[in-house]
């Protein structure tokens, strides 16, 4: 088991005051892997302390120092990156080949994003021509809580690091108690590139203690946090309290809204989506809307396809799926998939229990209701495993209604061949992203959502400038 009870505070692994430890387990054997310690009030107050310090010298650090430690960061995440994929697949299930290319892919793919956009960033600019003696000044917000969740570790670690360095912030990291291995290697990694003492600190802990703790501690300036919607509103009246600024990435229930005229791959490739990633991610889309004139084809064609969708161990290669990441979470979805039967959804393929030979570990059985009414619990319901709800539509103004039917508002996705229709739905979904016939959404194009998916955007561009303030000067000469 690994021994990992130490933090990262001021530039060196530290003993932490508080004694209370948990295990990590990993959630393909059920197994403790690691040990970590929970922090306290005294660990968050030492670690802000020292990002608070760091502040004052780094918030006026210049571009190039920035750059080059990013760009030396890089090259070490890249040195480590199988080490990363490792600590994934052990902490949370993703299977090997998915931990690398796109776990661990997504986290070098934004410190490299980050990299280009800080290079191009102006941080002092005129208002316009037609003003020249009014100047804009970009300035950091301050020192920085970073709250993330389990299920793309490495993913939403980066999201929030890399913009708040390259904006100047100083930073105290809060990974996921369920998935903090992967974390701790970032940190060795900032360790080993020198960033000036405190910048960068990271505190283990669960959410009701240390996160509240450093949601609330009154040095922090800013905010961001990814995670439940749940924590995102205790989090936000902790900030209320004395106006910190706030960024939250929350959860989703997306659209897939497959037309008849769809490409002959959406239905599979909608499944995919859904099921990828053990169902555990905020933008997958989890309720197909499928036009009432190729239903039929597509419920069979679904059957199919999930019936012969393979999960099996992380730790092989392949294309599977693993595990969800734990004991609360695989419940809650059998509680889930056992609602949608009870309300009356017809199970096509899947449903309670284990998959054949999976006695061991949080494996769910991919699972696919058709005949949902999108008011039941399946289709309101972050489920957060790999369950898909079909619902059928009549008309593109049924489908656009029911796919806003909805408290979220992250991700929809819209399968259609004919370019008019794609631009008037795009423009009538309530979300912070829409993704079209399987394009996907860039790595650096804003990240974010509408109603109870969140506030601000992540990634890019956007995602730099949630860690600045504006300050606007008048009589710059
Ligand atoms: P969670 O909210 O339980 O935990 C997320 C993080 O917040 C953890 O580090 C946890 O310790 C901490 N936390 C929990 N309660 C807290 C509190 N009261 N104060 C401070 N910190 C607290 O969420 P989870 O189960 O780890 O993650 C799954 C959720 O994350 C899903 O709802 C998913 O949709 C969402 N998510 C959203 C995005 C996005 O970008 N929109 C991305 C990934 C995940």
């Amino acid at each position: 088991m690994l021994d990992k009870k130490n933090f990262y505070i001021n530039g060196a692994w530290v003993k932490p005051n508080s004694s209370e430890e948990i295990k990590v387990i990993d959630p393909a054997t059920e197994e403790n892997c690691a040990v970590i310690t929970l922090g306290n009030k005294v660990d968050v107050d030492t670690a802000v302390n020292a990002a608070k310090n760091a502040y004052e010298s780094w918030a006026f650090s210049s571009k190039k120092e920035r750059i080059e430690l990013l760009e030396k960061l890089y090259e070490n995440y890249k040195k480590r990156w199988a080490d990363i994929a490792e600590a994934i697949t052990l902490e949370m299930g993703a299977p090997k080949d998915f931990a690398t290319k796109l776990q661990a892919g997504t986290g070098a793919s934004h410190i490299k994003s980050f990299i280009r956009y800080l290079k191009n960033f102006e941080f002092e600019k005129p208002l316009g021509e037609h003003a020249p003696n009014q100047r804009l000044i970009y300035e950091p917000k301050g020192v920085c809580a970073l709250i993330t969740p389990w299920n793309w570790p490495m993913n939403q670690v980066c999201l929030k690091v890399m913009p708040a360095i390259a904006a100047g912030c100083t930073m105290v990291l809060k990974p996921s108690e369920l998935a903090p291995l992967s974390s701790m290697i970032l940190a060795e990694i900032i360790n080993e590139v020198k960033f000036p003492k405190g910048v960068f600190n990271l505190v283990n802990g669960d959410g009701a203690t240390t996160g509240d703790a450093l949601t609330s501690h009154p040095d922090i300036n800013m905010i961001s946090f990814t995670g439940s919607t749940r924590a995102g509103a205790l989090i936000s009246q902790n900030a209320a309290k004395d106006f910190k600024r706030v960024s939250l990435e929350l959860g989703g229930k997306g659209a897939n809204i497959i037309f008849k005229d769809a490409d002959p791959e959406a239905i599979e490739r909608g499944a995919l989506r859904c099921f990828r990633n053990s169902g555990q991610s905020c933008n997958a889309p989890t309720r197909m809307l499928v036009e009432k004139s190729m239903y039929d084809e597509a419920i069979e064609r679904l059957k199919k396809y999930t019936e012969n969708f393979e999960v099996g161990d992380p730790k092989k290669e392949g294309e599977h799926i693993g595990p969800v990441i734990s004991e609360t979470q695989y419940n809650k979805i059998q509680t889930l998939i056992q609602k949608g039967v009870d309300e009356g959804a017809k199970l096509v393929a899947g449903g309670t229990g284990k998959p054949d030979g999976l006695d061991k570990g949080y494996f769910v059985k991919p699972t696919v209701f058709a005949d949902v009414n999108n008011d039941m619990e399946v289709a309101r319901t972050e489920i957060f495993g790999p369950v898909l709800s079909v619902i059928p539509f009549e008309t593109e103004e049924d489908a656009i209604k029911i796919a806003n039917d909805t408290a979220y508002g992250l991700t929809n996705y819209i399968q259609t061949q004919d370019s008019e229709k794609v631009q008037r739905v795009a423009r009538k979904l309530r979300s912070g992203m829409v993704d079209v016939n399987g394009a996907g959404i860039a790595v650096d194009a804003p990240f974010g959502g509408f109603k109870h998916s969140g506030i601000g955007r992540e990634a890019g561009e956007h995602g730099l400038e949630e860690f600045l303030e504006v300050k606007a000067v008048g009589g710059w000469s």
